[in-house]
C-alpha cells in the first residue's frame, strides 16, 4: 500500500469525492491515525462522521484492523451502512434487528479483518461473547479505534441518557492502546465534563467547534393565526421541500398534520403515544421520499441525519434555548440554506410559565427552568441579531450575521422599534386597579380599549379609572405589551383561568423608571419576502438561480435518483446528495473526468453511476 493511498486528503478526495476538508476535520483526523485519544465537539451537519470514517479507513488500509463505531441510533444503522457501502468502504452493523445468520456473518466479515467499520448498538457492544471477539481482534493487532457517537447519551443531565454508555469505560480499561474518540453535538461545559469523567477520556485533546450554523435563517415571527402563517411560510418558501414542524401536544401534531394534508401539503404526524410500527413507517417515509413534512412532538428528531430537511418550524416554544439550538439544527445539514422558522405568541409565553410552575419539581430546578425559559423569551423579543444571541448563549461571541442570504429575519430588516414604556404602565395600573380581583389578558385588553362586554358590566369596570385609557392601540399591539411583560417578569401568571398579576419588579416600571421598547409590528404579512418563489422550478426545489435547461436535468436526475434509491432500498441522499445533483445540472459535464470533479463523486460512485449520470444529462442537454 503506497502511503499516498492513506492520507487523509486523498481517502477525501478518492472515496467521498469532496475536494477539501472543513473546521478543524483535519487535525483531528491526523490525531486519531496517529493514535491519539479526541473528544470532538461539533455542531449538527459539521461533519463529525468524516473525523472517524477517515481515520478508520486509513488505519485500516495501513494493517491496523476493525473501528468499532458505538451508536445509540439502531433505525438508523443501515442507513449509515448503507451509505459507507455506496462510497465504497466495506461497514456492518450489529443489533437487535438481525437475524442470527445475519449476526454470525457479520461476526466473520469482523474477525476475517476485512471489515472496516462496525456499527454496534453499546449494549451490544458490552456483551460477554463481543468483548471475546475484540479481545481475540486486539491480540492479533486488528483493533484499531474505538468512535463513541452521541456521546451525550452518557450525561445524566441530558434528555438522552442511556444507561448503557455508562459501561463503556470498560474500553478505556481493558484496550489501553486503541484510540477513542468521543463526539457530540451538544455543547454546553456541564456535558462535556460528563462525557470526559465517565468515558475516561482525561488525556484526550479536545476539539471543539464554532456552534454557528451559518446556512441556517432564523426566524420568530409574531403569532396571529398560526396554522395560516405555516401555511404560507410553506407555500410561499417551501413547496416541494422535506421538512419538520414541532408542536408542543400529540394533539396539535394530529390536527396540524390532517390540516396540512387537506391543504394539499404530504404531512405525517408522529409522537410518542402513536404505536412503534406507525412511528417507524412515518420515519422511514420521510427519510426516504422526497418532501414530506413530518409534523412532531420532540419525540421525533435525535440523530435523524437527513441532509436536506430544509425547514424546521416550531408552532409553539420550545422549553429553552438548548431545545431550540437542538431542534433548529435538524435543517440544512448539507449546507445548503435552511429556514428555522418559529411563531410565537402572548399564549406561549403564558403555556411555558405556566407548565413550569405546576410541574412536581422542586424549587431550586423551577428555578433553573424558569432562567433558560427567561434567555429563550430574550431571543424570541431581541431586535437585534439573532445568531449573535444564540452563540452568546453558548458562551461564543460573534458578530451579526454578515451573509446577506443566509441572514436571520432582524439581520435581513431591523425591525422598527416603538416606545412601550406608557402603554406599560397602563397596563400594569389597570391590573393595580382590580384590586384583589384576578382577571386574564383577554379582559384586561378589554377593560384598557374601553369595551363593553358582559364581563365588564359584571364587575363595575366601566367605573375604573383606566376603563378606556388605552383605545388607541389595537388589541394585537397590547397582546404585544403584555407578552413583553410577563416575559420579562413584570406581571405573572396563574392558576386555571390564566390570570394575571403584579410581581414586585413592576414598580419600576409603574414609576416609569424602566423603558420598554418593543417591536414594531410589520404591516406586510410575513413571508414573501426572498422573491424567489416565483422564480422556483415545478417541484419547488430548484435553486431560483437555475434556468429551465438546469431545472429539467436537475428533475430528471432526482427521478433517476429515486430509481436508484428504491432499488437498493436507501433513501436517496446516501446515493447522491441534492447538493451534487445541483452541480451536476449547473455544469452538465459530458465526460466522466468532468463528472469526478463535482464535489460528493467519489470513485466508486463515479464507476457505479457515472455512465448513467452521464447518458440523463445527454437526454436533457442540447
Ligand atoms: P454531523 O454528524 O456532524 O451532523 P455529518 O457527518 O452527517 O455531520 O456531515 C454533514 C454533511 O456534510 C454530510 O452530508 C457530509 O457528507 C458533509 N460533509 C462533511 N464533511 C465534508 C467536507 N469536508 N466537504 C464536503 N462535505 C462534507
Ligand atoms: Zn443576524
Amino acid at each position: 500500500m503506497s502511503s499516498d493511498s492513506i492520507s487523509p486528503a486523498a481517502i477525501l478526495r478518492e472515496v467521498f469525492g469532496y475536494a477539501a476538508f472543513r473546521g478543524e476535520q483535519d487535525e483531528i483526523i491526523d490525531h486519531l491515525v496517529a493514535g491519539g485519544d479526541a473528544l470532538v465537539l461539533m455542531p449538527t451537519g459539521g461533519g463529525k462522521s468524516l473525523c472517524y470514517q477517515i481515520p478508520a479507513i486509513a488505519r485500516h488500509r495501513a494493517g491496523k484492523g476493525l473501528t468499532v463505531v458505538v451508536s445509540p441510533l439502531i433505525a438508523l444503522m443501515h442507513d449509515q451502512v448503507g451509505a459507507l457501502e455506496e462510497a465504497g468502504v466495506h461497514a456492518a452493523c450489529l443489533n437487535s434487528s438481525l437475524t442470527f445468520a445475519e449476526v454470525q456473518r457479520v461476526e466473520r466479515e469482523m474477525m476475517s479483518g476485512r471489515l472496516v467499520l462496525l456499527y454496534v448498538a453499546p449494549e451490544r457492544l458490552t456483551t460477554p461473547r463481543m468483548l471475546a471477539q475484540l479481545d481475540a481482534l486486539r491480540a492479533r493487532g486488528r483493533l484499531s479505534l474505538f468512535a463513541i457517537d452521541e456521546a451525550h447519551c452518557v450525561s445524566q443531565w441530558g434528555h438522552d441518557f442511556r444507561e448503557d454508555y455508562l459501561a463503556l469505560d470498560v474500553l478505556h480499561a481493558r484496550y489501553p492502546g486503541v484510540p477513542r474518540v468521543a463526539l457530540t453535538a451538544t455543547a454546553d461545559a456541564l456535558t462535556r465534563a460528563d462525557i470526559v469523567a465517565r468515558l475516561e477520556l482525561g488525556d484526550a485533546r479536545a476539539f471543539i467547534a464554532s456552534f454557528d450554523r451559518p446556512n441556517i435563517r432564523y426566524r420568530i415571527v409574531e403569532k396571529n393565526d398560526a396554522r395560516r402563517q405555516l401555511l404560507a411560510f410553506l407555500r410561499e418558501e417551501h413547496a416541494g421541500d422535506a421538512g419538520i414542524v414541532y408542536c408542543l401536544s400529540r394533539k396539535k401534531v394530529e390536527e396540524t398534520a390532517d390540516w396540512l394534508a387537506a391543504q394539499g401539503i404530504p404531512a405525517l404526524p408522529y409522537h410518542a403515544g402513536m404505536d412503534a410500527g406507525r412511528r417507524r413507517e412515518h420515519q422511514d417515509r420521510f427519510l426516504r421520499e422526497d418532501g414530506l413534512v413530518m409534523v412532531a412532538t420532540i419525540a421525533f428528531g435525535m440523530g435523524i441525519d437527513k441532509p436536506d430537511v430544509r425547514f424546521v418550524a416550531h408552532l409553539d416554544l420550545p422549553r429553552n434555548i438548548e431545545s431550540y439550538y437542538q431542534e433548529t439544527g435538524r435543517a440544512g445539514r448539507d449546507g445548503l440554506p435552511a429556514d428555522a422558522w418559529m411563531a410565537y405568541g402572548l399564549a406561549d409565553v403564558v403555556n411555558q410559565r405556566r407548565m413550569i410552575d405546576e410541574s412536581p419539581a422542586d424549587e431550586t430546578f423551577k428555578r433553573i427552568q424558569r432562567g433558560k425559559l427567561d434567555a429563550l423569551l430574550s431571543l424570541a423579543e431581541a431586535h437585534d441579531c439573532r445568531r449573535a444571541r444564540l452563540l452568546a448563549y453558548f458562551g461564543e461571541t460573534s458578530a451579526p450575521c454578515a451573509a446577506p442570504q443566509n441572514a436571520c429575519d432582524n439581520c435581513r430588516h431591523p425591525p422598527r422599534t416603538w416606545d412601550a414604556t406608557e402603554a406599560a404602565r397602563k397596563a400594569l395600573s389597570c391590573v393595580y386597579r382590580f384590586g384583589r380581583q384576578r382577571f386574564g389578558a383577554t379582559h384586561l385588553i378589554d377593560v384598557l380599549r374601553g369595551k363593553q362586554t358582559e364581563k365588564v358590566a359584571q364587575f363595575g369596570h366601566r367605573g375604573l379609572s383606566t376603563f378606556g385609557i388605552g383605545a388607541d392601540l389595537p388589541d394585537a399591539r397590547w397582546r404585544a405589551v403584555l407578552r413583553q411583560l410577563i416575559a420579562l417578569g413584570h406581571l405573572r401568571v396563574e392558576g386555571e383561568f390564566n390570570t394575571l398579576e403584579l410581581v414586585e419588579s413592576a414598580r419600576a416600571v409603574l414609576r416609569g423608571e424602566t423603558r420598554l421598547f418593543l417591536r414594531q409590528p410589520s404591516e406586510k404579512p410575513q413571508g414573501k419576502r426572498r422573491g424567489a418563489s416565483g422564480a422556483r422550478g415545478e417541484s419547488g426545489r430548484a435553486p431560483p438561480s437555475m434556468d429551465a435547461g438546469e431545472a429539467a436535468r436537475l428533475a430528471a436526475l432526482k427521478s433517476w435518483r429515486v430509481a436508484v434509491a428504491r432499488e437498493r432500498n436507501l433513501p436517496a441522499y446516501v446515493v447522491f446528495h441534492d447538493a451534487a445533483l445541483v452541480e451536476m445540472a449547473r455544469q452538465a459535464p459530458e465526460t466522466l473526468a468532468a463528472l469526478a470533479e463535482i464535489s460528493g463523486v467519489g470513485a466508486k460512485k463515479l464507476e457505479a453511476y457515472g455512465r448513467d449520470i452521464l447518458r440523463v444529462l445527454a437526454e436533457h442537454t442540447g
